[in-house]
């Protein structure tokens, strides 16, 4: 999962970024609109975290851009404590949920988790594919109803492919969720987790498609 925060004041944007990161995700962060926006732009992320008070372009008119370009990640709206009026027009220019500063970091990832989820059509905290079930607020995964211990690359594989199911996911666009930067990313390591966690979860668990990338089969 790929995250953008958008954030101007350095030591919060090294908060989120580094208590994101320890959650499992990949983050990029941008200190300006201008930055954000071509970010955003350029590459898919799964959920954005916007500041609204922002050098060059603020958080409120790159709402408005993305919405109007047809970009439809979720966004989570940091917004001025006590600024009821940025709620509501962050509210209308598209933002999916909104969080007041100064907030809890456990808050944020929470929000984060559900906002992924939500936006995968998943209403509850457990994902369910077939016999595998992967809890996203507790980072645990079980075969057949059994636990099954992962690293943290195996889970961000398997926990894209869930929040997909169904789908077949391309092997560039597993990478891109899966590393943070250009250099790390190589295709042959996603075929050793894919490896990998076919013999945790169980040979059938994920399917190739041929030529088209990986999936992981819904409840039939
Ligand atoms: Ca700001």
């Amino acid at each position: 999962m790929r995250v953008l925060v958008v954030e101007d004041e350095p030591r919060l944007a090294e908060h989120l970024a580094s208590a994101l990161g320890d959650a499992g995700y990949v983050v990029d962060v941008a200190a300006d609109g201008a930055r954000g926006d071509f970010l955003a732009q350029t590459e898919r992320y799964d959920v954005v975290v916007l500041d609204l008070g922002l050098p060059r372009i603020d958080g409120l008119s790159l709402l408005d851009r993305w919405r109007q370009a047809g970009l439809a990640m979720p966004v989570l709206v940091l917004t001025a404590r006590g600024s009821w009026h940025e709620k509501v027009r962050g509210i209308d220019a598209g933002a999916d949920d909104y969080l007041a500063k100064p907030f809890h970091i456990e808050e944020v990832i929470a929000r984060v988790r559900a906002l992924v989820r939500r936006a995968a059509g998943h209403a509850s905290s457990e994902l369910r594919c077939g016999p595998l079930t992967l809890d996203v607020a507790r980072a645990r995964v079980s075969a057949h109803g059994v636990p099954v211990a992962l690293t943290a690359h195996e889970f961000r594989v398997l926990s894209y492919l869930m929040h997909h199911c169904g789908r077949v996911v391309g092997q560039a666009e597993l990478t891109e969720h899966i590393y943070a930067q250009a250099f790390e990313r190589d295709s042959n390591t996603v075929e050793v987790f894919i490896a990998r966690l076919r013999r945790k979860l169980g040979a059938e668990s994920i399917k190739t498609v041929r030529g088209l990338g990986y999936c992981i089969e819904p409840t039939r």
